[in-house]
């Protein structure tokens, strides 16, 4: 039995976390590096104690600091949330090794699933549609251009590491391939440690679809609907709902099934995200599988009516799941818009700084999943993300129309945050007809930076 879990993470996950573990008994420990001292998950944790230095390479990716931090404390059980160290298998192997619970699939399925390529030769090998592309690893630039060649432009040269929409380049003619792939492979051992690169064709304007996997121990694996995350800023997704509307019945019957098909093969265990482009023809394709609890697991949260992260301490102690396949029904509409600490006006340029000013939204059909509040200052060193914010509806209109309630109540003062360019995105006549691809943001930038342009000219 699962009695303390020491949560390896910080900020809105590690708060997600500690309220799920509170809401079960069980007793919950937060670390937090010196930057996070002050910090939400920390105050409200029933144990805190600290790891390191501010830097995330000197804290909260330290795994000996961590498993020291389990075992001073007296946890049985560590979670990793997202980021940081929750797909890093030798991490997953350490507690193994230390009989310290991971919460999460086995070592070996995290090692499996986290290499791109060989995630992408699994899910082909148990019948799973892929993107055309290269079969492994490309071992130079000549292999590639012959390859690229054969797909047709515009292609996409991806790492094998890769992750958070980082590590990935189009080449849109075999003029530039070459210097393209040479670029990339640096840019991928660099980044990820890991130069292996792979290309797939480049799907024009898809749709990203993704399913929930609940998997117990005990060998049942259930997929918990989907969640359409098209909307994107440099492949780092912005807006995600549930359920897709790009969707039929029968369509949907067949993705969840795939996706249940390829997390049975891989022996999964707990929550993962199967994902996959849809091209306009609604032809779908495997992309990667996360062996983690994502970002918008609010979204189905919220539109199942189940709690994700309850079941991920549930399996994790053994536990059977008892919802079935049949079971699982959509409650309604969800929606999450990311809040981040950056400046939409100026790039996105991520600006941390003190909170002078702090007050949620509330009211039907709101959540808000933050570590912000009033007089916090938000560290420069790690991710922009500052909160997020689900509303939900019996449809899709009427999710729309409490986000756009709640992120006028939404008041953050001292720091410019992506508050007034989700406002926008709300009221904007193309997302609100549905069916959003990958391609919205940069349509709806250059849309409506058009419309002040034009506006600077007629002043
Ligand atoms: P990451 O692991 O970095 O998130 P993914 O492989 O999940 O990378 O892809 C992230 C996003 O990149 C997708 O949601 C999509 O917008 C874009 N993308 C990836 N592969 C392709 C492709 N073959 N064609 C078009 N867009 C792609």
């Amino acid at each position: 039995m699962i009695h303390k879990v020491l949560i390896a993470n910080r900020g809105e996950i590690a708060l997600r976390i500690l309220r799920a573990c509170k809401e079960m008994g069980i007793k919950s420990v937060s670390v937090y590096s010196e930057a996070d001292a002050q910090s939400l998950p920390v105050q409200l944790a029933d144990e805190a104690i600290c790891i390191g230095a501010a830097s995330a390479a000197q804290s909260y990716l330290k795994s000996d600091r961590l498993l020291s931090a389990a075992e001073l404390v007296g946890a049985d059980a560590i979670h990793p949330g997202y980021g940081f160290l929750s797909e890093n298998s030798s991490f997953a192997e350490q507690c193994e090794a230390c009989h310290m619970k991971f919460i999460g699939p086995s070592s070996e399925t995290i090692r499996l699933m986290g290499d791109k390529i060989v995630a992408r030769k699994i899910a082909h090998k148990v019948g799973l549609p892929t993107i055309p592309g290269s079969e492994g690893a490309l071992s130079d630039e000549k292999k590639g251009l012959e390859l690229a060649n054969a797909i047709g432009y515009p292609v996409i040269i991806k790492a094998a590491g890769g992750g958070g929409g980082k590590g990935m380049r189009t080449v849109y003619n075999a003029a530039t391939f070459t210097k393209t792939f040479c670029t990339a492979r640096m840019e991928a051992e660099k980044a990820f440690g890991n130069g292996a690169v792979y290309i797939e064709k480049y799907l024009e304007e898809p749709h990203h679809i993704e399913f929930q996997i609940l998997a117990d121990s005990h060998g049942h694996v259930i997929h918990v609907g989907e969640r359409d995350c098209s909307l994107q800023r440099n492949y780092q997704k912005l807006i995600e709902e549930a359920p897709s509307t790009f969707l039929s019945s029968s369509l949907r019957e067949k993705m969840g099934k795939a996706a249940v098909k390829l997390a049975e093969k891989c022996g999964y265990e707990g929550v993962g995200t199967v994902e996959f482009l849809v091209d306009k023809k609604r032809n779908f394709y495997f992309i990667e599988m996360n062996t983690r609890l994502q970002v918008e697991h609010t979204v189905t949260e919220e539109a199942m009516g189940i709690d994700l992260v309850q079941w991920q301490l549930r399996i994790a102690n053994g536990e059977k799941l008892t919802v079935r396949q049949k079971d699982i029904r959509s409650a309604g509409h969800a929606i999450e818009c990311r809040i981040n600490a950056e400046d939409p006006e100026k790039d996105f340029l991520p600006c941390p700084g003190h909170i002078e000013f702090y007050h949620e939204p509330g009211g039907p059909g709101v959540r808000i999943d933050s570590h912000a509040y009033s007089g916090y200052t938000i560290p420069p060193y790690y991710d922009s993300m500052i909160g997020k914010l689900i509303a939900m509806g019996s449809t899709r209109d009427e999710a729309i129309a409490r986000m756009s309630r709640a992120l006028n109540e939404y008041l953050i003062g001292g720091i410019q945050t992506t508050i007034p360019l989700c406002k926008k995105i709300m009221l904007d006549p193309v997302y609100r007809a549905g069916g959003v691809t990958t391609h919205f943001m940069k349509n709806f930038l250059q849309r409506t930076d058009g419309n002040k342009t034009k506006q600077r000219r007629k002043k």
